[in-house]
């Protein structure tokens, strides 16, 4: 791809799945790519990194968006990668109390325990093929200029008989949607719902946007995979694809500044100094962390930090387990809901086993094991300011309550746990860059209040779960997708 007979030079910040999804269709489509990765490996929150031994999934751990035309299958098309996935039988199990109900293409299992849910799950399954079809599109929502106006005009234009069945939605809160069926009222009902959000929307249902619902209720029935050596095998694949189309992943490169003349973004320079000149640069960073990498005077850091702010972080516990402490409940995925308490800070779990075929993960007779609960970052980073002591005892009591909610539903948990690593909200910001540790983008609650991957700069995009549609691989790679066609439109 040339400008003014000259090769086009794109900077990719960051190999995420959504920085290497960008750069991967970029390179393909002929620009000369590089991606600067501050760490020694790539995948960012979806990484799978080695320690004593094992290979630990550090967040991201359900391999989703897999499934028949879903966004991983077509980019894997596309791209020509072969993702080295398994399909898995059931998602993950739901553990609440005495209730255990496993994820499954059927439904099987939640229709039992409530019946008098099947309505809702009947049109949440019609609508969530809409919306599926419609992920397909990379929707370039919102539109970031009238070239991107023009090409929702045409994309939706297309596909109005699925719009709108979806436009009464559009306005609603989850809880409003149960409310329509008479499901609001039911406590067990509502709490199984507000797990399911909050892995997955970020929020629970009296906040979250009813159509963000609508398809987050349907990865289990979609169907999940598990990827061979880690979720890392991801961003393994793709960072491959970007050298096989001619373009580089320089890995421990982290960009500390940009260089901007007032108009557009020149280059990026790495804290060993070097110079990388850009005639485009996308950001796979939150906003916060991009507005840090323009000088104090420059005009566009506050503007690029306006949008939905993110509100979580996470605590995971990283584990190597006996491999007998599973033998009771063989399913590779369990959420694990304390009875009662607000959702996250160790009163939900979302506990991943590593599988007892894939040798590469752990290892013989033991398993990889990552725990994570939703967690807010701000108390880990005053704990932090307050001294090593006050952060190792609030890392400590973090560590009990997790490890105790996971030793009630799998026996003899504790004697059998050989290795025990902890990652806080400063953990996560320290290895993934993302300012106080936010993952998992923003709470999904209005489809109106989002961002695109627009900048005021213009040759400056953003691609990451800040951007719409939001966190998780789909949701990544269906964002990044629509940054790749902006990015070939207006200089291709
Ligand atoms: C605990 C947890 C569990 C999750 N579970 C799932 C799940 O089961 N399934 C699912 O689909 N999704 C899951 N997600 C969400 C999913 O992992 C993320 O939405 C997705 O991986 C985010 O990708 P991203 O492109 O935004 O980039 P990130 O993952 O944020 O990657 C950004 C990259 O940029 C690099 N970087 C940052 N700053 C710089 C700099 N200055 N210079 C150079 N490089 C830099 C970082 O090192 C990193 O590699 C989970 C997330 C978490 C945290």
């Amino acid at each position: 791809m040339q400008l003014k007979g000259k090769e086009i030079k794109v900077v990719v910040i960051g190999a995420g799945i959504g920085g290497l999804t960008v750069a991967a269709l970029l390179a393909r489509k002929g620009f000369s790519v590089s991606v600067l990765e501050s760490q020694t490996y790539p995948g960012g929150c979806a990484a799978t990194f080695e320690h004593n031994g094992y290979r630990f999934d550090a967040g991201a751990t359900v391999g989703c968006g897999f499934h028949k035309k879903g966004p991983l299958a077509l980019l894997g098309e596309e791209l020509c990668i072969s993702w080295p996935i398994v399909s898995c039988p059931a998602a993950w199990d739901f553990i609440h109390g005495d209730r255990v109900i496993r994820l499954s293409h059927s439904r099987q299992e939640v229709l039992r325990e409530f019946p008098g849910s099947i309505s809702f799950w009947e049109e949440q399954g019609r609508l969530a093929s809409f919306l599926w079809s419609l992920a397909t599109e990379a929707l370039p929502w919102p539109p970031s200029g009238m070239d991107e106006l023009g090409a929702l005009f045409r994309k939706t234009f297309r596909k109005a008989p699925v719009l709108s069945p979806m436009l009464p939605f559009a306005n609603k809160t989850a809880l409003q949607w149960l409310a329509s069926y008479g499901l609001d009222t039911d406590s067990d009902f509502v709490r199984f719902i507000d797990a399911q959000l909050l892995i997955s929307v970020q929020t629970t249902a009296q906040y979250a946007n009813a159509v963000n619902a609508v398809i987050a209720l349907d990865l289990p029935s979609k169907g999940t995979h598990r990827l061979t050596g880690g979720i890392g095998s991801v961003a393994e694949k793709l960072a491959a694809a970007v050298g096989d189309y001619g373009g580089r992943v320089l890995y421990g490169r982290a960009v500390q500044s940009l260089e901007y003349n007032g108009r557009r973004v020149l280059s990026a320079t790495t804290a060993d100094g070097a110079c990388y000149p850009a005639d485009i640069v996308v950001a796979n960073l939150t906003p916060d962390s991009l507005a840090c990498l323009f000088g104090e005077n420059d005009s566009p850091a506050a503007r690029i930090k306006k949008g939905p702010a993110p509100e979580w972080s996470a605590f995971v516990l990283y584990l190597g387990v006996e491999e007998s402490a599973f033998n009771e409940r063989p399913i590779s995925h369990v959420q694990i809901i304390r009875e009662s308490g607000d959702l996250g800070e160790g009163n939900s779990i979302f506990v991943s086993v590593s599988p007892s075929d894939d040798s590469l993960r752990a290892p013989e007779g033991f398993r990889a094991v990552t725990v994570s609960t939703h967690s807010r970052p701000e108390p880990w980073f005053e704990a932090r300011a307050a001294g090593k002591e006050v952060y190792s005892k609030r890392k400590e009591s973090y560590t009990t309550r997790v490890m105790s909610l996971l030793s009630q539903h799998f026996n003899g948990m504790e004697q059998k746990v050989r290795m025990v690593s902890a990652a806080t909200p400063v953990t996560w910001e320290r290895y993934t860059g993302r300012r106080q540790g936010y993952v998992g983008g923003y709470p999904q609650t209005s489809l109106f209040n989002v961002r695109g991957p627009g900048t005021p700069v213009r040759n400056l995009f953003l691609t990451s779960d800040s951007v719409f549609p939001g966190q998780s691989l789909p949701g990544v790679v269906t964002g990044a997708r629509r940054v790749a066609e902006l990015v070939e439109r207006r200089f291709g």
